[in-house]
């Protein structure tokens, strides 16, 4: 079973990782997507995660995969209708993660208005960071996202600019989903996503948070 990690070396097992699509602003740009009404959820399984150091296979049915840093909020306590002001009570820790996603597969399904999981969910879709304890992190709208490939700087934002905060996100799924322990829920993507290569090295940090590096598989 996969399990997501403290840095205090406690661990939960993964249950729903919950995932925003279009959450900031430069990056619905950059796709031509329009900015939604509600926030756009989608749901990777958990056996899509692997952790630092491990890699990332491509599946053969894409030849544009793109990385997607975000925000990752790890729940540690079961919350239903949480609202805005409560909702960050309900976090165990703050974590890194590179929403991978088949890009092309993925705008073919948009077109015929299908489900995006085999562009979202296959296996080593979800690469994730060890989660600091909630208390080290002060503010979630004021942290730093950046995603290197092969070192050059490819994604480089703050939080801050975020469309719906991390607080309405959390209030948002849990008037829909009981969040339980060990649920994941990423925050969207800032601009700057672009296609990965084989033999690529994918590093996403956010300060004071930390950090996560995977290859692609040749
Ligand atoms: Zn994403």
């Amino acid at each position: 079973m996969r399990t997501a990690t403290l840095t205090t070396g406690e661990k939960l097992p993964i249950g729903k990782i919950l995932c925003i699509g279009r959450n900031y602003v430069e990056h619905i740009k950059e796709l031509g997507n329009e900015a939604p009404a509600a926030p756009v959820i989608f749901m990777k399984p958990a056996s899509s995660v692997i952790g630092h150091g491990e890699e990332v296979v491509i599946p053969a049915y894409s030849d544009n995969c793109h990385h997607e840093a975000e925000l990752a909020l790890l729940v540690g306590k079961s919350s239903k209708n949480i609202s805005e002001e409560e909702a960050l009570s309900c976090l165990a820790g703050y974590g890194v993660a590179i929403d991978l996603t088949l890009r092309d597969v993925q705008d073919e399904l948009k077109q015929k208005g299908l489900p995006w999981d085999i562009a979202k969910g296959f296996d080593t879709a979800c690469p994730l960071s060890e989660f600091v304890p909630a208390g080290k992190v002060a503010d979630p709208q004021d942290l730093v996202i950046t995603m290197r490939v092969n070192g050059e700087l490819r994604q480089n934002c703050s939080t801050a600019l975020m469309i719906h905060t991390s607080a309405k996100i959390i209030s948002h799924l849990s008037e829909i989903f009981r969040l339980e322990p060990g649920d994941i829920i990423l925050t969207g993507t800032p601009a700057g996503v672009s296609r990965v290569a084989a033999g690529d090295l994918l590093c996403a940090e956010i300060g004071g948070v930390g950090k996560i590096a995977v290859r692609v598989k040749n």
